[in-house]
């Protein structure tokens, strides 16, 4: 949770999710001095400064399937992206029509928002039979 006290003050409290022993930690920033406390490693540190800096996420999400044995696609990016492009992402891919067939991880979108990650497949869909 992130809490904007002041104009030049933000506290953070977060469980760090890069290993399952899941530290919470608590970030506090004034006046672009950055404190961190309760993480056990540096990754969780990394963590913390990302989530204040530019919070990212894996995005997962169905798209519409034209010709398929399914009507929808379940996806997700292949990397974690910025937060902030989510809706815009989820705009982009709720316009979307893909045509069937498609493979389990095959590239449906690439380098999307120019994030650098690609929307894959995460299921097999087959081509209607008519
Ligand atoms: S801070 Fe380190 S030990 Fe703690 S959950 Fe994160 S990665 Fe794991």
């Amino acid at each position: 949770m992130k809490t904007e006290l002041r104009d030049d003050v933000v506290e953070m409290d977060l469980i760090c999710v890069v290993c399952p022993i899941g530290c919470s930690i608590k970030l506090r920033a004034k006046d672009g001095k950055v404190e961190i406390v309760g993480n056990r490693c540096p990754k969780g540190y990394e963590y913390a400064m990302d989530e204040y800096r530019d919070p990212k996420r894996i995005l997962t999400t169905n798209v519409r399937v034209l010709n398929g044995d399914h009507e929808l696609l379940s996806v997700k990016t292949d990397s974690p992206i910025p937060k902030r492009l989510i809706w815009e992402m989820m705009r982009i891919l709720k316009n979307i029509r893909i045509e069937a067939p498609k493979e389990v991880g095959e590239i449906i979108l690439e380098n999307v928002l120019n994030t650098g990650a690609n929307i894959v497949s995460t299921r097999r869909i087959m081509r209607r039979k008519s």
